[in-house]
């Protein structure tokens, strides 16, 4: 009986080696090699504004940056943002006065463009703005989740939101139309850049905001996903970086 036992179990690992190195099935496609281990570096210093003026993330974090946006991460980073952004606008005793409003930027901050940054190497690649306009005038861009639900806490808090965006004033149409079929279902103002201006996203938002407080309004707060939205007096009560490592606009 024990015999059998062994030749039984003999035979069964014959099989088993058998069928390791003689079945014939295809040698699996070889790994690709990971991202180069300064991409994560690359995309702090990048969030904490020590590289500035950039024009595209490095080539070889291709699939750095695609595995960040459309992994978790990228949405845990804007959770955190989005968590601390409520617990402030919860902290506050506010006057009910209705001139206190909180300045949200339109594109990576309400909207995403990941869609089209999905078509574009998320960063990697060199700005398109012909097709960019394209994307925009499409009107489909999705909301950020976190973003609508810091507007819909303020809303309830009696907070006004006011959208600041470095869309041209023509585009106002299908910002409308976006902002609503996305959930963002009221606002205070929607700001639009003058078709033809020449300064910079950083210096037309500065101006703005001062407009706003020279209109009597209390800029509570000041969210937006690059550091051109949050710089530059009167930058508001407190800011919020949303995180966004595929583009930079001075
Ligand atoms: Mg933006």
């Amino acid at each position: 009986m024990a015999t059998a036992r062994l030749l039984l179990l003999l035979t069964v690992v014959a099989a088993a080696a058998g069928s390791c190195f003689c079945s014939g099935q295809e040698a699996k496609p070889p790994t690709p090699p990971p991202p180069p281990p300064y991409c994560g570096s690359v995309r702090t210093a990048v969030e904490a504004h020590n590289i500035i003026g950039w024009k595209t993330f490095p080539a070889d974090c291709a699939k750095y940056v695609a595995d960040y946006i459309t992994g978790d991460r990228y949405g845990r980073d804007s959770d955190v943002v989005i968590n601390e952004a409520v617990a402030y606008a919860e902290s506050l005793k506010l006057s009910g006065s209705g001139k206190e409003v909180w300045v949200f930027d339109v594109d990576e901050t309400a909207l995403s463009t990941v869609p089209y940054q999905a078509k574009h190497g998320y960063g990697v690649q060199p700005y398109d703005h012909a097709n960019f306009l394209q994307y925009v005038a499409g009107g489909s861009a999705p909301a950020l989740q976190g973003t609508l639900r810091l507007y819909q806490r303020l809303l309830q808090l009696g907070i006004k939101p006011v959208f600041l965006t470095d869309r041209t004033e023509d585009q106002i149409a299908i910002t409308t139309h976006n902002l609503l079929s996305q959930g963002y279902s009221s606002w205070e103002k929607l700001l639009l850049q003058p078709i033809g201006l020449q300064t910079s996203t950083q210096a037309f938002k500065t101006s703005e905001r001062k407009k706003l407080v020279d209109a009597g309004y209390i800029i509570i707060g000041n969210i937006g996903d690059q550091w051109s939205d949050i710089l530059g007096s009167p930058e508001g009560c407190r800011t919020f970086k949303y995180p966004n490592p595929m583009y930079y606009v001075a």
